[in-house]
């Protein structure tokens, strides 16, 4: 059996104290993650009872105060991720209540109410330390975009469904930018093989999630330094780990800053389109 437990003991008090800058927040997220990704060990004996603490302040959960009075909103990081079920930033974080601001939306897309949101996050809540951009592999409104990119036929087909219509407008770019560092890194060729489609949609995802991270970079400019930055990274849901593909193309664990120059955006999406995630899909 596999527990996972949000413990309070009124005997052992905790005080959640937020990290001191973004650096801290990023190694806080980072734990909680490495726990959540090696909870579920499939060689563990069957009938073990696996249990996984995470601590509640009373405060986070509105039990410190005087009764029926709300706790203040005090999270230190706040998320642009995807609606997707499958991606449940707090347990995934290994947080709790009033850790995490998150905005969810199909493809973590940054509109103008996703970007009002994170901006109330920074301006009115002052213990945001981290903003961060979260996608994740096999997004179905990545794939979506990839096939109408692929298809355009099929794009007329959301021509009577504008709100899906909007969504995949904004991952075109990424999309595009996608297709043009698989042919640059592989050849005209690659559009060929039978895995493009999964190798362009897991590319498309990482670069949308590091376009999204650099536009908060443009957007948040006066407001970042040590104690608050950009980060961005993708949610693997086969291993359950966030990370990014590394310099050596292997998996690299955690949150990164984003490029946010053109050089820069082309050596990291030269550095995706060669990486192991990509690769297993054009020659598995
Ligand atoms: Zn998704």
């Amino acid at each position: 059996m596999y527990e996972i437990v949000w413990q309070y003991d009124e005997t052992a008090p905790f005080a959640d104290d937020g990290p001191a800058d973004a650096a801290a927040a990023r190694h806080m997220l980072r734990q909680g993650n490495d726990a959540f990704a090696r909870f579920f060990d499939p060689h563990r004996a069957p009938g073990d009872l696996t249990r996984h603490i995470v601590r509640v302040s009373a405060q986070d959960v509105g039990i410190s105060g005087k009764p029926g009075e709300a706790p203040t909103q005090e999270p230190f990081a706040a998320f642009l991720s995807c609606a997707d079920a499958r991606v449940p930033v707090e347990l995934i974080f290994g947080q709790q209540a009033n850790d995490l601001f998150v905005v969810r939306v199909a493809g973590n897309v940054l509109g103008d109410e996703c970007l009002g949101s994170l901006n109330y996050a920074v301006e009115q809540l002052g213990t945001v330390r981290l903003l961060a951009v979260l996608g994740h592999t096999g997004c179905g409104a990545v794939s979506a975009a990839v096939d109408a990119y692929l298809t355009p036929t099929g794009y007329l087909g959301m021509a009577a469904n504008r709100p899906l219509q909007a969504i995949v407008n904004s991952l075109m770019a990424p999309t595009r930018g996608a297709a043009l560092v698989l042919t640059a890194a592989h050849g005209e060729s690659v559009k060929t093989l039978p895995g493009y489609r999964q190798a362009l949609i897991e590319t498309t995802v990482v670069l949308n999630a590091a376009l999204s991270a650099a536009t908060l970079v443009h957007n948040f400019h006066d407001a970042l330094g040590e104690r608050l930055q950009v980060s961005f990274g993708v949610y693997d849901l086969r291993h359950r780990t966030v990370g990014l593909p590394g310099a050596d193309g292997e998996w690299e664990v955690g949150l990164f800053q984003p490029p946010t120059s053109q050089e820069g955006f082309s050596a990291f999406g030269h550095r995706v389109a060669q990486s192991r995630l990509v690769r297993e899909w054009l020659a598995p």
